[in-house]
């Protein structure tokens, strides 16, 4: 049996979460530069690196992956990938795979991902309006998008909406996503917009919209409680008591959950980022490919994993957006 994972700060790495593809086929405002660069696709640890690396990290403790991107179901045959992890489901050595997608390919593939054993998506949503749709995601479309969330649920999918809050953009649609959220047995968390990459946009919707304000708002129209519920991630998450539903709420920005952080990232070329909020990242591929013994690949993990900082840096206090990264979180995943 190996060693779990256990970084300088005694927190067990339980949680890696996954970037399969820096691809899309939206274009967010928060997110991507319209005219964004990719990368070579011979960068790109293959379906079969991709197997290797996350069954090592399952190996070595991890019991949950979450597959991110880009957009996770754009990449070529990626079934196969989802299908190769339900092997660890099966004999109990991992207890979820989850993806973070933003539903534009749901409904070709829902009933695949349930098959491959997902049970959970999170869904990204900022607009229930068509117009406002298509200007934050430039490339998307929301029936596209409602038709996966509709594929989803009937696939038995449990699904979470997460919905980033932009100031002068989404304010005025917080009842109604929380209502149209519970109306359909979904949850909802809010995230807050986070500094990242220089998305050179002068078309820049909303802006950074702190969700103790969004809380308080609210809390105009409904009773909040603050709920026990924890998922293990940055989440907190209050009680909506006429409708009984759970809003999280992710805030990276006005409160640190670095304490608790049992999760890394590893990138679609395979850097292994310790810390969302900070530069230092492992190249776990070289030793992928260096070597077939997976010995190697598990000593660079472990080296890696020494190096996890205690927290980020982010910092809105100042006029200008601190600790600001100059990475996309296309790139690590969000
Ligand atoms: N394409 C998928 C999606 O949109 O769900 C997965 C990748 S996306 C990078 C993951 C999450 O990061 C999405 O919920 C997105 O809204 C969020 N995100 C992207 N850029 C962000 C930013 N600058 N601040 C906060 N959240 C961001
Ligand atoms: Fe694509 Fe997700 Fe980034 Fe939007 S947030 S551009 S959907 S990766």
């Amino acid at each position: 049996m190996n060693a779990p994972l256990i970084d300088p700060f005694q927190r067990a790495i339980s949680y890696l979460r996954v970037s399969v593809t820096d691809r899309c086929d939206f274009r967010c405002v928060y997110c991507m530069a319209e005219n964004m660069q990719f990368l070579p696709k011979k960068e790109l640890l293959t379906l079969e690196e991709l197997d290797r690396m996350c069954s090592t990290f399952v190996g070595l403790g991890v019991r949950k992956l979450r597959i991110t991107g880009g957009e996770p179901l754009v990449r070529r045959d990626i079934m196969t990938f989802f299908r190769s992890m339900g092997r660890h489901l099966e004999s109990g050595d991992l207890d979820e795979v989850t993806l973070t997608t933003n539903g534009s390919q749901l409904h070709r593939f829902a009933d695949d991902l349930y098959a491959a054993g997902v049970r959970r998506v999170n869904i990204s949503l900022d607009t229930l309006d068509e117009e406002k749709f298509a200007r934050v995601t430039r490339w998307g479309r929301l029936p596209q998008v409602i038709k996966g969330i509709d594929a989803a649920q009937r696939a038995g999918l449990r699904v979470k909406i997460n919905t980033v809050a932009l100031k002068g953009f989404n304010e005025d649609e917080l009842f109604e996503l929380v209502e149209w959220c519970a109306a359909r047995d979904m949850d909802l968390t809010f995230i807050e917009v986070m500094p990242m990459g220089d998305l050179g946009n002068e078309d820049r919707v909303g802006q950074y919209w702190s969700l103790k304000d969004l809380r308080a708002q609210l809390a105009t129209r409904y009773t909040l409680t603050d709920s026990a519920k924890r998922t293990g991630g940055p989440a907190r998450y209050a009680k909506v008591v006429e409708t009984g539903q759970d809003i999280g709420f992710i805030t990276p920005l006005t409160h640190n959950f670095c304490e608790s952080c049992n999760r890394v990232r590893l990138t679609c070329t395979g850097e292994l980022y310790m810390c969302l909020g900070q530069e230092d990242m492992a190249d776990l591929r070289a030793p992928l490919r260096a070597s077939a013994d997976d010995r190697v690949l598990e000593e660079a993990i472990r080296a890696a994993i020494s190096l996890k900082p205690k927290g980020h840096d982010f910092d809105y206090s100042r006029q200008e957006a601190g600790g600001q990264m100059t990475r996309h979180m296309s790139h690590t995943g969000g």
